[in-house]
Order: structure tokens, then C-alpha cells, then sequence
């Protein structure tokens, strides 16, 4: 069955390891052997950046550097792999990866706090093949405020300059993804954008109540904006006890079809974005993906409808979105 991730930190994790990692060949969760034991139609890379990495005067311009050179990176690794993979920057180019026995690596951006009022930013970011933006991580920024136990931080919605990112992304065919936002930022960018959006990496808080999950509310207004919500696998959002087995990640993608329909689920692994000592996880590689979709069977779940989950949605809004 064709998968597509919509969320992973593999990036970040080569960037960063000392031991000179590649895509191809890495003891992470990514590699390209586990993708194509999963039948990876398409993996999108995260460029994680942690706001306050830096200090100072400068600060933005060094996140915004190791965000390119992240990019730059990320890029060379699946030139490395040419025969194997390329670059997707919409439905078509996926479709003809495809069709040319090749995975697609989709670019995107975690924190868009780091273009700092700077929209020309969110342009030159495009340029360089970002088609999806998380316009929040964990931190208050120039878009918005985060999820928060805070109710006060918790019903912020977006900033002006968040507005007018989202006009902008709209624009130029990138997905506005909301994971991680407070939930009054989540509720203006539904209300406000013009394009579906998406919670790439977002379980159900009726589950398992932490605040980087969504309420059945947001998960029907997701869906009825024609938008999709990615399945994450991390422990501490899928279940209290951080233990995330392969039916508790089915009983969530289960609640969330039936809150935002079975066109609005997707998959959002999160795979190389969380310690792994922090709860247990059966399925922590893209290889092991074939469990959880022999798992949805036998929930009940129809090849069309595990099929739509793994990468029919999210190729929907993709094609929607970027063209
Ligand atoms: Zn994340």
C-alpha cells in the first residue's frame, strides 16, 4: 500500500549526527530501506528549528541560516539517493516519482517563527522547494502563540503577521499546517485561510488529553474544511501512560474518521522527533508501518479506507494546495 508521511525529524537528526549519517543508510527511523519496505509514495522532511537555540542581536539571521543549511542538506541527501528518490514540489512531480519507481521528499518547515516579520523570507523558502510551514512549535512567535496547559495561552489566536502569512502561503500553494498552535490560532486559521489546512502531526485530545492533540470540534472543522489530521505515533500524545501500541494508534485514526470523516485522516509518524526512552513504541520505524495497516484490517477498515488514510487524503490535499 503507498504511504505518505506527512511528518518526520530524520532531517534534523542527519544534520546534527556526529557519525556521518546518511538518508540511505542511518540506525534512525528513517532510512531509505525502511521506506521502501513501507511502500513510501512520499516522506516529508521537516527542517526543525529550535527558537531559542540562539541568542542575541543576530539570532534570527543564525536560525534562518541553519534552517537553509538544514535544507541544503536534506536536498544533497536525496540527490545522494537519485536513482531511489527525488524532490517533490507538487501532486504531479509525486505521481511521476512514482511512476519512475522513485519516493518523494517533500520540504518542510517547522517553526515559522524564524522568518521574523520578514515575508520575503516565506517567498525565498518556497524558492528553495518548502511547500508545507508549521507555523508554530512550542513557542510564542511572530505568527501566534503554542498549545499550552495555560488556558489563557491556550485561547490566543493568531497575530496579524500570522494572517498574512497564511494569505501569502495561500497564494503560492503551500499547506498551512497547524500542529502545535494554541487552539485560538488553530480557530482563526480555519476560519481565515482560504486553502484547507493541516494538523500534520495531531492525535485526538478526547483520547489522550494533551494540548498538542485536537478536540472532536477541531477535528470536524478540519474535515469540513477539507483539510486532514496526520496520526502521530509519539507515546506522550497517544496515550496518558505514554505507551503507544498498534491499536491504540488504530483507536485514535478510528476516533478521528469518525469525527472528521474518513477523508480527513492521515499519517504524521513523527518518526526522529521525540526521545524514544520517553514511553514505549511498537511501531518505531517506517518499516514496521505494514502493522498498523494489518492492524486497521482486522479493526474493520476497508482496503479503500485504509487506503485513503495511508495516502489518498493527503495526495488530495496536496494536489488541492501545491497543484
Ligand atoms: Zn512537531
Amino acid at each position: 500500500m503507498n504511504l505518505i508521511d506527512m511528518h518526520c525529524d530524520t532531517a534534523g537528526k542527519i544534520l546534527d549526527s556526529k557519525n556521518g549519517e546518511s538518508l540511505r543508510e542511518n540506525p534512525f527511523s528513517v532510512n531509505l530501506e525502511g521506506m521502501k519496505k513501507a511502500g513510501t509514495m512520499a516522506q516529508f522532511f521537516a527542517n526543525f528549528i529550535y527558537l531559542k537555540q540562539f541568542q542575541g542581536e543576530d539570532k534570527y539571521e543564525r536560525l534562518y541560516e541553519r534552517a537553509m543549511c538544514m535544507i541544503r542538506r536534506i536536498k544533497e541527501e536525496v540527490g545522494a539517493c537519485s536513482k531511489e528518490m527525488a524532490l517533490a514540489l507538487n501532486a504531479q512531480d509525486i505521481l511521476h516519482n512514482k511512476e519512475t519507481g522513485k519516493i518523494s521528499a517533500v520540504l518542510t518547515l517547522e517553526e515559522g517563527g524564524i522568518i521574523n516579520h520578514d515575508i520575503h523570507k516565506l517567498d525565498e523558502l518556497y524558492r528553495e522547494g518548502i511547500r508545507l510551514v508549521t507555523l508554530m512549535w512550542n513557542f510564542e512567535n511572530c505568527m501566534g502563540f503554542p498549545n499550552s496547559t495555560d488556558a489563557e495561552i491556550m485561547q490566543k489566536g493568531l497575530k496579524a503577521f500570522g494572517f498574512e502569512v497564511i494569505e501569502r502561503m495561500n497564494e503560492l500553494g503551500m499547506l498551512v499546517d497547524v500542529a502545535h498552535m494554541s487552539d485560538g490560532g488553530f480557530w482563526d486559521a480555519v476560519r481565515f485561510s482560504k486553502a484547507p489546512i493541516v494538523a500534520s502531526h495531531s492525535n485526538a485530545r478526547s483520547l489522550c488529553a494533551h494540548p498538542r492533540n485536537l478536540t472532536d470540534e477541531m477535528l470536524k472543522a478540519l474535515g469540513e474544511k477539507g483539510g486532514v489530521a496526520g496520526v502521530n505515533f509519539y507515546p506522550r500524545f497517544v496515550r496518558e501512560d505514554m505507551i503507544a501500541m498498534r491499536e491504540d494508534l488504530a483507536r485514535h485514526i478510528k476516533h478521528m474518521v469518525n469525527m472528521a470523516g474518513i477523508d480527513a485522516v492521515a499519517v504524521g509518524t513523527d518518526f526522529d522527533g521525540f526521545d524514544y526512552s520517553d514511553g514505549t513504541l511498537e511501531i518505531d520505524k517506517s518499516e514496521k508501518m505494514d502493522i498498523l495497516c494489518h492492524q486497521l484490517q482486522k479493526d474493520g477498515f476497508s482496503e479503500g479506507q485504509i487506503d485513503k488514510i495511508w495516502s489518498g487524503n493527503a495526495m488530495r490535499v496536496i494536489e488541492e494546495v501545491m497543484g
